[in-house]
């Protein structure tokens, strides 16, 4: 059985009051819920994952962050590496978000090397990826998810796979209320696995969690996380409410 993930993007938003604050109470109705076999993240800014690693102790809430450097240490002004990510306690980094690949130009070469990183440190990473409006309008999204991948993870070996989870965020569907129908999410979260499958095998296509991104909310998170391929999702704006997140959380 596949790990469930519903996982909260926080972006730049929330102060180290704020972050606390929201921990505390996500904590509470997290609680109540019968999480099983589902994993439940928040990825705050850089500067609040420390006291948010601390507030989440003994409790079913991880803290990932939302992004990391490839190199170890360096000339690179700032920047966070994965050694100091694990020494504040966060295992787990996002990347390749449309949003750095957008406003900071995240290459598939830059991405290749920090999932390297990742797997060199032993760390895991919830890894996005997805087409742009006019991609699917022209109907190449199924290429452009393909060379993403591959550009990304397919120099990966096949047992590199247990420390990648996907998240397939068509860029159209971010932040702009308007979600992929439970049917396109399902057409591609299964070629998603088709291709996996076809570079390794089976096992690995069907063990890796791949999450859905895009407007995921309290009203439409049932019916697209019942779908078979539909393993989570990665939640934006949705996830900085608390009871927005915990019906999300409950809809899996
Ligand atoms: C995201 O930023 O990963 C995201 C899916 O945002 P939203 O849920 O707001 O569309």
């Amino acid at each position: 059985m596949r790990t469930k993930i519903v996982a909260g993007n926080w972006k730049l938003n929330y102060d180290k009051k704020t972050t606390n604050k929201f921990i505390e109470s996500l904590k509470k109705s997290v609680d109540k819920l019968p999480l099983n076999n589902t994993r439940v993240i928040i990825a705050p800014t850089f500067v609040n994952l420390s006291s948010a690693v601390e507030k989440v102790e003994k409790s079913n809430i991880e803290v990932v962050a939302q992004n990391m450097h490839q190199a170890t240490s360096g000339a690179f002004t700032g920047e966070i590496s994965a050694d100091m990510l694990k020494a504040v306690g966060v295992n787990t980094v996002i990347l390749g978000h449309s949003e750095r690949r957008t406003y900071f130009n995240e290459t598939d070469q830059a991405l290749a090397e920090k999932v390297n990183t990742i797997l060199e440190k032993g760390m895991e990473t919830i890894f996005c990826f997805g087409e742009l409006l006019e991609d699917r309008k022209s109907d190449n999204h199924f290429e452009v998810v393909e060379s993403q991948l591959k550009n990304a993870l397919f120099h990966l070996e096949a047992k590199d796979w247990k420390s990648i989870i996907l998240a397939y965020e068509p860029v159209w569907a971010i932040g702009t209320g308007e979600t992929a129908s439970p049917e396109q999410a399902q057409e591609m979260h299964a070629f998603i696995r088709s291709i996996i499958e076809k570079k390794y095998n089976k096992e690995v296509a069907e063990k890796v969690s791949i999450l859905y991104g895009g407007s995921v909310k309290p009203a439409n998170a049932e019916e697209i996380f019942s779908k078979p391929d539909v393993d989570g999702g990665l939640i934006g704006g949705a996830a900085l409410k608390v009871d927005d997140f915990t019906a999300i959380i409950a809809a899996i």
